[in-house]
């Protein structure tokens, strides 16, 4: 018996040398290392990183780099942002289970994914038609229900969905492009790059207040592909 459980642990170990990586045990430490470590604490944005599976989310010849504390080129010049950058946007949005929310540059959809482990309803908008169809295939096969995608510019946000109890934009724009603040909730919040075309941005924190009034607060320079607009 002995010797059968030493066989099954050097089979184990030998297949961790080279089979693939262990990506659970690369995402516990993700979690760890490069969120815990620093400010992010909310149990349920931590939950979630913990669970959804990055490396499905980046070309395979990326996959092993998927746990990095790094963006990662996805194809069509975009990325799928760093972990921690997704944990941040997503904890500044205070989300609660039965929130809807909107997210603008769908990419990977992984941020998508993440937000659904955390809310009812997410929307997700890609104005690249490659990226957005591999989205919503990939978030098909891995089960996600409560995301929808659509392609195409996402500057006009998504009416007939509208109101949101949160927007998220993860491409950088050079201003708050306003039918999305017209489509922010009362009390609702937006996460978004904004600055000059190219270069540091500022991420914002957009707040509507129940009487309608903004309340903008800047909460880091970040660094983001740009946000463009369909001709
Ligand atoms: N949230 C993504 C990160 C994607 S990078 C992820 O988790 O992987 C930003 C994405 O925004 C790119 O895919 C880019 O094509 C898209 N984008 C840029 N401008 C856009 C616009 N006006 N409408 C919708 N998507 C846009």
């Amino acid at each position: 018996m002995k010797s059968l459980i030493s066989l099954a642990l050097c089979l184990g170990v030998l297949k961790g040398l080279w089979g693939q990586p262990d990506f659970p045990q690369l995402r516990q430490r993700m979690v760890r290392e490069q969120l815990q470590s620093r400010d992010i604490v909310e149990g349920s944005v931590l939950r979630a990183l913990r669970k959804v599976p990055r490396h499905l989310f980046v070309p395979e010849k990326y996959r092993a780099e998927a746990y990095s504390d790094t963006p990662l080129p996805i194809g069509e010049g975009q990325t799928i942002s760093q972990p921690y950058m997704v944990a941040f946007m997503t904890q500044a949005l205070r989300l609660k289970g039965s929130d809807k929310v909107l997210e603008i540059g769908t990419g990977s959809s992984y941020q998508a994914a993440v937000l659904a482990e955390l809310v009812d309803s997410v929307y997700t908008i890609e104005i690249v038609e490659p990226l957005g169809e591999a989205a919503a295939k990939r978030l098909q096969a891995l089960g996600y229900e409560n995301i929808q995608v659509r392609i195409g510019d996402g500057y006009h946000g998504w009416p007939r969905q509208a109101p949101f109890d949160a927007i998220i934009v993860t491409a950088g724009a050079e201003a708050l492009p306003q039918p999305l603040v017209d489509q922010l909730a009362e009390g609702g919040r937006m996460v978004i790059p904004v600055g000059p075309h190219q270069g540091v941005r500022d991420l914002v924190l957009l707040r509507k207040k129940r009487n309608g009034k903004l309340v903008r607060e800047s909460l880091m320079p970040v660094r983001f592909v740009p946000f463009t607009r369909e001709n």
